[in-house]
């Protein structure tokens, strides 16, 4: 028999990208296209779904053609997603109604707010699916679409419009789109959109209707390894089965091998995303973590996990290059960190979107706090860094008190995490080890992982385990009096960036 191979499509915030593994695990070849990121206004931000399709037919086409494969190679695809962002389109004509609202938009903060003046707070629908009411999720997104583009709540209530974060429109358009294309989803994904049922990953009704939001727009809940249909004909993959769905995170903590209770992974992309295997039974966070599904394997007991998601990591590295034109691509942005010793008192909070775990402050605004005019571009550089090690540390601060355990490693992936600099830091302030995988990228991985485990590539999590492999591991060095000040200093800049958001976001 000649070798087959799994592949993934990772529809990523900024890229969207379809990589090619062997039966070892390992990265055979890779296609990657970025999309545009659309900001019509303050706190707005949207993607192109129909350019996000276009481009995941590229990728796939990179993919085969660079490793000379075609789809009779390829024993199983599997998806992986930026959650909560929201497609709603028109199964009849195929086009989405709007363009999709990303994660990170923060129009929905009225509707937030309304949800909860109807009693609870942000805490109303906490008990049954998990999450806060916050600007993050995909329900509040729908409600907007469906109020504010002409004729959709109309359709929606006709039955015409579906709903999906992109692994959904992504597989509907795979399937054949308006000829036959299937209409589903798995936990992880549906855990996110504040209208599932975190205990039987059942939809909601109640919530459904207090939203407004049509149960007929939401697509089928299945596990997240099974074969949910093939790629259409006419297709570069005919008849290839798609057989997984999880969502970017979780797909990362499954591609980390993290099966065990307490075990745990951060990615360091678009924003930092932490999670940590709580078991079978889902646990409620008193400390600012979301109860989220981590995986379910065809039949088998749904595996939570707790999740500390920040919002702006790596984006305020984008932001320097972008916005303030101090670097012209990301890495160069560790060479000008590393032009001074210390950030020279500068510490700044990248509440850009908000401040997400553990604070859940929609009223925060960006804040670069500590100001003289000793203070450079390199500081500045330095301390938007250092910004994501800080954020972590409260992050896994408040997965410690949850779970009740410390933590006594942290296994990373992302973007990020090229930078060596950063990856010291980060166990220095944390003062645990920090550990890199060899394949960092995890994300896609777990996604195929998940589709090679549904049609018997792999037989199941022990492959995952033996696959994986360290790289790289950073010590902490930084003494304990010096890590607790500038921890305290991080901890009174956050405070700087409250309370800022006072009139009507509109
Ligand atoms: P996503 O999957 O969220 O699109 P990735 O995992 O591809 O993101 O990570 C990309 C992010 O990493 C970008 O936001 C970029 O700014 C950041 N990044 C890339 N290289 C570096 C670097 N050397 N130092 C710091 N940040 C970096």
């Amino acid at each position: 028999m000649t070798e087959t191979y799994v592949m993934a499509i990772d529809q990523g915030t900024t890229s969207t990208r379809a990589m090619i593994f062997d039966h070892a695990g390992q990265v055979v070849s890779v296609g990657q296209k970025e999309h545009e990121q659309i900001f019509p206004r303050a706190g707005w931000v949207e993607h192109d779904a129909q350019e996000i399709w276009v481009n995941t037919r590229e990728v796939v086409g990179m993919a085969l053609g660079r490793a000379s494969l075609t789809h009779e190679d390829i024993a199983a695809v599997g998806i992986t997603n930026q959650r909560e962002t929201a497609v709603v389109w028109d199964r009849e004509t195929g086009d989405p109604v709007y363009n999709a609202i990303v994660w990170q938009d923060t129009r929905t903060q009225k509707i937030c707010d309304e949800l909860a003046a109807l009693g609870g707070g942000a805490e109303r629908y906490k008990d049954r699916v998990g999450l806060p009411l916050a600007t993050y999720f995909s329900g509040p997104k729908i409600r907007w679409i469906l109020d504010n583009v002409d004729g959709a709540r109309e359709k929606a209530e006709a039955g015409r419009l579906a709903f999906g974060n992109t692994d959904s429109w992504v597989l509907w358009n795979m399937t054949g789109g308006t000829n036959g294309g299937i209409h589903v989803t798995d936990p992880t994904n549906a855990s996110r959109t504040m209208l599932m049922n975190i205990d039987d990953l059942t939809w909601n009704e109640e919530i459904a209707g207090e939203m407004g939001i049509p149960v007929s727009m939401l697509p089928e809940i299945r596990s997240s390894s099974e074969v949910y249909g093939e790629d259409r004909k006419g297709g570069l993959l005919p008849g290839v089965k798609i057989a997984g769905i999880l969502g970017d995170q979780q797909a990362a903590t499954f591609g980390q091998a993290c099966f065990e209770v307490g075990q745990a992974k951060n990615t360091y992309g678009t924003g930092n995303f932490m999670l940590i295997n709580t078991g079978t039974e889902p646990v409620a966070s008193e400390n600012g973590l979301l109860t989220t599904v981590a995986y379910k394997i065809g039949d088998r007991d749904t595996v939570y996990a707790l999740e500390g998601s920040i919002a702006v990591t790596g984006s305020l590295v984008q932001w320097l290059r972008d916005n303030l034109g101090i670097i012209s691509s990301a890495p160069e942005v560790e060479r000008l960190a590393a032009a001074v010793d210390d950030n020279g008192g500068v510490y700044f909070v990248p509440a850009f979107s908000g401040l997400f775990a553990p604070y859940w402050r929609s009223d925060a605004r960006g804040a670069i706090v500590g100001l003289t005019r000793y203070v450079t571009k390199e500081h500045i550089a330095r301390a938007a860094l250092e910004a994501t090690a800080f954020q972590t540390r409260e992050v896994l601060d408040a997965m410690n008190a949850d779970s009740g355990v410390d933590l006594t490693e942290l296994k990373v992936d992302g973007g990020m995490v090229a930078n060596d600099a950063l990856m010291q830091f980060q166990a220095d302030i944390l003062g645990v080890p920090v550990v890199r995988p060899q394949v960092a990228e995890t994300t896609a991985l777990g996604a195929a992982y998940a589709a090679g485990i549904a049609v018997g590539y792999w037989s199941g999590e022990q492959d995952v385990i033996d696959n994986w492999a360290e790289d790289k591991r950073w010590e902490p060095a930084m003494d304990a009096d010096e890590r607790d000040r500038q921890y305290r200093l991080w901890k009174k800049a956050v405070t700087k960036s409250f309370d800022w958001v006072d009139d009507d976001v509109q």
